[in-house]
C-alpha cells in the first residue's frame, strides 16, 4: 500500500507574515491528518522561515525548482545543497510553468531531476499535456516522452526513488479539474509503462495528480487505484484549504 502525499506549491506567493500565518495554521491542524505524508513548497527565499517554523513538526519541506548545477557562476540559481542546508527532502522539477514560461524543455528537466537526487533530495517530476494535446489525442505520448527523458539519463531505478506529479497542464489554476477516470486512465499508463521497465519500481512510486485539486474533489480522486495523493497550488495557500485535502487522504 502506498502512502498518500500532499505538497503544496506555494508558487510565487507569500510575505513574511503570510508565511508564519500559513505554516503555523497548516501545523495545528496536521495532527489530524492521519498516515497522509504532507510536504510544502514555498519560494525560495521564505524556505529558511517555514524550515525554522517546521523544526520538529511532521510536515516535511520542499523547493518549487532547483539548478542543474551544483555551484560556480550560475548567477540566480539555487543548488541541491543549499537546500539540503535548508531542510528541504523534495525538490519539484519540470512544473509546467517551469517548462512553458522559461524554457525548461525536458532534457534540461532530466537534470535538474538528476542534480535533485545527487543531493540526496526526493525530485517530484511534474508532467501533463495541454489542452491541445489532449485534443490531439497524444497525452500518452506527451508523458511518456516527458518520463524518458530522465528514464534515459537516470535509468528505471531512479524513478523509484522519485515522486510523479501527473498534472495536466489545462487543469492548473483553471478550475478544470480532471475527472477522477480521466486522471485515473493517465496514472495507470504511467505505472504500466514503468512496470514493462521494473515491476517493483512500477509498484513502488507514488503518482500524485495535481490540477484544481479542492477540498471538495480530492477524495474521490485519492481514493483511484493509481493517484497516490496530489500537488496542490491554489488550495494550498489557505491552511484550511490545504488541510481539508490532506484529511481526504484518508
Ligand atoms: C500546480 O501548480 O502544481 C497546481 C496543481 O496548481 P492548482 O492546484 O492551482 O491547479
Amino acid at each position: 500500500m502506498r502512502q498518500i502525499l500532499v505538497a503544496g506549491n506555494w508558487k510565487l506567493n507569500g510575505s513574511l507574515d503570510s508565511v508564519k500565518q500559513l505554516v503555523s495554521g497548516i501545523m495545528a491542524g496536521a495532527g489530524d491528518t492521519g498516515d497522509t505524508r504532507i510536504a510544502v513548497c514555498p519560494p525560495f527565499i521564505y524556505i529558511p522561515l517555514a524550515a525554522n517554523l517546521l523544526a520538529g513538526s511532521r510536515i516535511a519541506l520542499g523547493s518549487q525548482d532547483i539548478s542543474d548545477q551544483e555551484s560556480g557562476a550560475f548567477t540566480g540559481e539555487v543548488s541541491g545543497p543549499m537546500l539540503k542546508d535548508f531542510g528541504c527532502t523534495y525538490a519539484i522539477v519540470g512544473h509546467s510553468e517551469r517548462r512553458a514560461l522559461y524554457g525548461e524543455d525536458d532534457e534540461w528537466t532530466a537534470r535538474k531531476f538528476a542534480a535533485a537526487r545527487r543531493t540526496g533530495l526526493t525530485p517530484i517530476l511534474c508532467v501533463g499535456e495541454t489542452l491541445q494535446e489532449r485534443e490531439q489525442g497524444i497525452t500518452e505520448d506527451v508523458v511518456a516522452r516527458q518520463l524518458d527523458a530522465v528514464i534515459d539519463l537516470e535509468g528505471i531505478d531512479a524513478i523509484g526513488t522519485a515522486v510523479i506529479a501527473y498534472e495536466p497542464v489545462w487543469a492548473i489554476g483553471t478550475g478544470m479539474t480532471a475527472t477522477p477516470d480521466q486522471a485515473q486512465d493517465v496514472h495507470a499508463f504511467i505505472r504500466s509503462k514503468l512496470a514493462g521497465l521494473d515491476q517493483a519500481v512500477a509498484d513502488k512510486v507514488q503518482i500524485l495528480y495535481g490540477g484544481s485539486v479542492k477540498g471538495s474533489n480530492a477524495a474521490e480522486l485519492f481514493a483511484m487505484q493509481d493517484i497516490d495523493g496530489g500537488l496542490i497550488g491554489g488550495a494550498s495557500l489557505a491552511a484550511d484549504d490545504f488541510l481539508a485535502i490532506c484529511n481526504a487522504g484518508g
